[in-house]
């Protein structure tokens, strides 16, 4: 099946707006094994629209179209569709049950324009819409093809594709597959690469990497009749990923949702230890991304954000003859930092951060990128250097990705 997404709206063509849907569909279409081949972005504009239509519907099984299902005239998404596969668009009664019930809940008042928001071919599926008002639908295109018709916020249009069109989708290629992904931390995609290149030759099961800042990621998938087969073929694999690898493979999920956030305060939460945190580049960043995770209260007590250099002895008790005698940079300082967070906020595990993020003040011996953690354990107090390269949102991301990282490691490590 080749699937084709084709994204209306003005917004996104003039750069208001980031096209996060065609992302999300994306990778959601990669999961399940469906190809594309193409992308459009189209104003909305019906002229170029219906080219738009007719180009794609050429070329793919299922075109997947998101915005442009509102009210409003410029709203032209179902209506040049409807054009193309040569039908009318007339009142359906469940869909204006659906868009009544919306407003209703919403308590909003509903106008005469709002009834096109429950107009679409006879033959149209439709999808319920529980985070809007417009429903979703897919509309037969002749010759076996779709139109799938999907609203613009992303709120609304991702939970409307994860529970009615995957399941529709998977339904109609008659084979179920089965993902893993399989997270990395510390070690580069060239390395994992080449220690899993045998691997990546195979196809069923698949293995296929893709990266983001510090991190390589590895989806493993397989696809079989059954999902019992299909877990067959990918579960072992996953296995011999994580023997090849080692504890640089962080988390294996059944979606792409992972993250090293997640997987600190998860291993936190197992080993039944709390944490403290000691920032200095980061400003907080370490324990703000650790308390994006619903239920982190459970493990993360909370932490100092110690940017200028005195702050360090005022708040953590970091003696000023080591910040004079070592630079406030320094693996002495991280150390102290984080011995100071462990013990004022009395946690089995504290980990600071002191560096250089730049652009400026760097010097030859300490460079910038040059970052020193420290982590306080019951077991004592160590210090981990970094050599970071780029620019300073990068080297204070990867820092944060390093630190929680550091309390990960901590945990499994009683
Ligand atoms: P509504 O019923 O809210 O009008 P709609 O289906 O008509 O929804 P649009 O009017 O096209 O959708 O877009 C509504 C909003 O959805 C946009 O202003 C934008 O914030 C967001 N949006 C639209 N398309 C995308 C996209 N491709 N990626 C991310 N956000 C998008």
């Amino acid at each position: 099946m080749i699937a084709e997404i084709l994204c209306v709206g003005t917004e996104l063509l003039m750069g208001q707006v980031l096209n996060t849907n065609a992302q999300f569909i994306s990778r959601r279409l990669s999961a399940l094994g469906i190809s594309q081949y193409h992308q459009t972005v189209v104003g909305d504009n019906a002229e170029r629209l219906e080219e738009a239509y007719r180009l794609a519907l050429s070329r793919a099984d299922v075109v997947i179209t998101s915005g442009g299902l509102g009210p409003t005239v410029d709203d032209i998404t179902k209506r040049v569709a409807a054009k193309v596969a040569g039908k009318e668009l007339v009142l359906r009664p469940e869909a204006e049950q659906m868009v009544r019930e919306r407003f209703q809940q919403y308590h909003k008042h509903m106008t005469m324009n709002n009834m096109s928001q429950a107009m679409f071919t006879e033959d149209t599926i439709l999808m319920l819409n529980p985070n809007g008002t417009a429903p979703g639908a897919i509309v037969p295109m002749g010759e076996g093809k779709v139109v799938i018709h999907l609203p613009g916020p992303p709120y609304e249009l991702q939970p409307m594709f994860i529970d009615q069109v995957e399941p529709w989708l998977q339904k109609r290629s008659g084979q179920v597959l089965v993902s893993r992904y399989i997270r990395i931390f510390g070690m580069g995609e060239s390395e994992v690469d080449q220690r899993l290149q045998e691997l990546e030759m195979q196809s069923n099961p698949s293995l296929s990497p893709y990266c983001s800042l510090g991190e390589v990621q590895l989806r493993a998938t397989a696809c079989a009749a059954t999902k019992e087969e299909a877990l067959a073929l990918v579960l072992p694999l996953v296995d011999k990923v994580k023997s090849i690898l080692g504890d640089v493979v962080y988390a294996v999920n059944e979606d792409d949702r992972g993250s090293l956030a997640i997987s600190a305060v998860e291993a936190l939460k197992k080993a039944g230890k709390t944490v403290a945190t000691a920032e200095s580049l980061t400003g907080g960043l370490i324990s703000s991304t650790m308390v994006e995770v619903p239920g982190a209260s459970q493990v993360v007590r909370g932490g100092f954000v110690t940017y200028q250099t005195d702050t360090k002895t005022i708040l953590l008790g970091v003696p000023a003859e080591t910040i004079e005698r070592c630079n406030v940079v320094s693996a002495e300082v991280a150390m102290a930092m984080a011995k100071g967070a462990r013990e004022k906020l009395g946690t089995d595990i504290a980990v600071s951060a002191t560096g250089l993020a730049g652009p400026d003040g760097g010097t030859p011996e300490i460079p910038v990128g040059t970052v020193y953690l420290g982590l306080a354990t019951q077991k004592g107090v160590q210090a981990i250097r970094l050599d970071l390269a780029g620019n300073r949102d990068r080297i204070r991301t990867l820092t944060v990705k390093h630190a929680l990282d550091a309390v990960r490691k901590a945990c499994l490590d009683n």
